[in-house]
């Protein structure tokens, strides 16, 4: 939500700017919770303790009318079956799916338009692009089903948790809602109409965090809404400052969260983190459950393959492909989302059906290559970090094969000892000679989108994009 990019909003003094951000809530609420998401949500409340066979049966009904209005109105599609001689007959079940090529994004920023359906004037649009931090970002578009949809999967997945609608939240993720050279608060904005604080993440520093966490005191919201790694800067600034702070749910989305990460956010805020995964091309949803044994993959929400990734990948790792069923005004089938995770082969006590999968770890290209050309997860590196109280912020970069580079934003307490802890403690969970420089910095900026990218790889091949 780029709302600061608006001139009639920067120039508006604080009471007019909640009150334009009250007026917009309103008008998404009207969207998200009118008849359209209520009648949404209670049907996939239902769904969510289906059994196998009727998820397969729902799955096989929506992949048909999915390809059938695929062949019918978007060109792309029309043209790659007729060039594998298939008719919308031959792809009835979701076994049938793997006779269509995957879809990539770079072959979604080629094909543009005719990835649209011919009738797309029909559909109330919204247009939005990724914020891809590596190429081009992709042009999305979504309509006002697709939106009020996701927004019932969220909702479930909330419920279950006894997070209410009405319940206040507060929100701190990419919402550019205060100046950005504002140097006094409030750096957060009131929505009356949904009952959120949205909090600025640019903002957040040793400085302010004092008076963030007043202001939650004061508005005393039931959740706070964070990226996993905005979550853990929170939490190390409360610590580090003898902050008291409480919600009943953290919850986090759009990033991988390391297990030191979600326990330090976990302790700090004497709270549960939930979890959930989603990518801005909106193509596979999976939801943790109170019971947390991993992430439920969604059936409703389209097909999740898992298939073997292409290009370096940690052993035993699975690349997420996923075949929406809930936009039609940008139908995306077998689309590589470059997130891995690895299959749960297991009952989820919480006795939904639904497949399991652990936690996203990474992405494909966002991983640790060793010179004996061992391809490691960059979460080993993330455990060296957790038990290390006097950083606030940090960031890993591998610029060679045997060379990490670690910018570290010390804590008031940080000295030589903790710089060693890093050195050894890298070489020991790599379990490899990599030599290590770390660099002191006041503060690691933040990227546009309100994410830090924790670990980034300068070897050779495409980096990774970020969801
Ligand atoms: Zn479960």
């Amino acid at each position: 939500m780029a709302v600061y990019d608006k001139g009639w909003y920067r120039a508006s003094p604080v009471i007019v700017q909640n009150v334009a951000l009250t007026a917009r809530g309103l008008a998404t609420r009207l969207m998200r919770r009118g008849r359209a998401f209520r009648r949404a949500l209670e049907e996939l409340e239902q769904s969510q303790w289906f059994s196998r066979e009727e998820f397969e049966a729902l799955q096989n009904e929506r992949l048909a009318a999915l390809i059938h209005h695929c062949h019918a109105k978007v060109p792309y599609y029309r043209r790659v079956m007729r060039e594998r001689g298939l008719r919308p007959e031959d792809i009835t079940t979701v076994a049938d799916l793997h006779k269509l090529p995957f879809l990539t994004k770079d072959i979604v920023r080629t094909e543009g338009d005719a990835l649209l359906p011919e009738d797309l004037g029909r559909f109330g649009v919204y247009r939005s692009k990724t914020s891809g931090t590596t190429g081009t970002p992709l042009k999305l578009v979504r309509d006002v089903r697709s939106i009020t949809t996701e927004y019932a999967f969220v909702w479930r997945l909330w419920r279950s948790f006894g997070h209410e609608l009405s319940d206040r939240r507060t929100i701190v993720r990419g919402d550019f809602v205060v100046p950005p050279t504002e140097t006094r608060p409030p750096y957060w904005r009131h929505n009356f109409a949904e009952r959120q604080l949205i909090a600025s993440m640019l903002h957040l520093s040793p400085r302010t965090a004092r008076d963030y966490f007043e202001a939650w005191r004061k508005f005393n919201p039931r959740s706070l809404e964070v990226f996993p790694s905005g979550g853990d800067y929170l939490a190390r600034l409360a610590l580090e400052q003898n902050i008291d702070a409480h919600f009943d749910f953290v919850l986090t989305s759009s990033e991988p969260i390391p297990p030191d990460m979600r326990r330090n956010i976990e302790d700090t805020f004497s709270c549960k983190v939930i979890d959930y995964y989603g990518q801005a091309e909106r193509v596979s949803f999976a939801m943790e459950c109170p019971e947390h044994t991993g992430l439920h993959v969604a059936p409703e929400y389209g097909v999740t393959e898992l298939v073997e990734p292409e290009g370096d990948a940690p052993e035993g790792m699975r690349e997420i492909v996923g075949t929406p069923f809930i936009n039609y005004s940008m139908p995306l089938i077998r689309y590589r989302t470059g997130d891995l995770t690895r299959p749960l082969d297991v009952e989820c006590p919480c006795g939904r059906k639904m497949p399991l999968i652990a936690p996203i770890e990474t992405r494909v290209g966002g991983n640790v290559i060793l010179p004996d050309g061992r391809c490691v997860s960059y979460l080993a590196l993330t455990r060296v970090f957790g038990p290390l109280g006097n950083i606030r912020r940090s960031q890993v970069i591998q610029d060679r094969v045997d060379h990490m580079l670690v910018k570290v934003v010390p804590g008031a307490d940080f000295s030589g000892d903790d710089a060693e802890s890093i050195r050894s403690g890298i070489k020991t969970v790599l379990a490899a000679d990599v030599s290590v420089d770390i660099e002191l910095l006041e503060d690691i900026p933040i990227e546009k989108s309100g994410k830090l990218r924790w670990f980034i790889s300068e070897l050779e091949g495409d980096g990774p994009d970020q969801r």
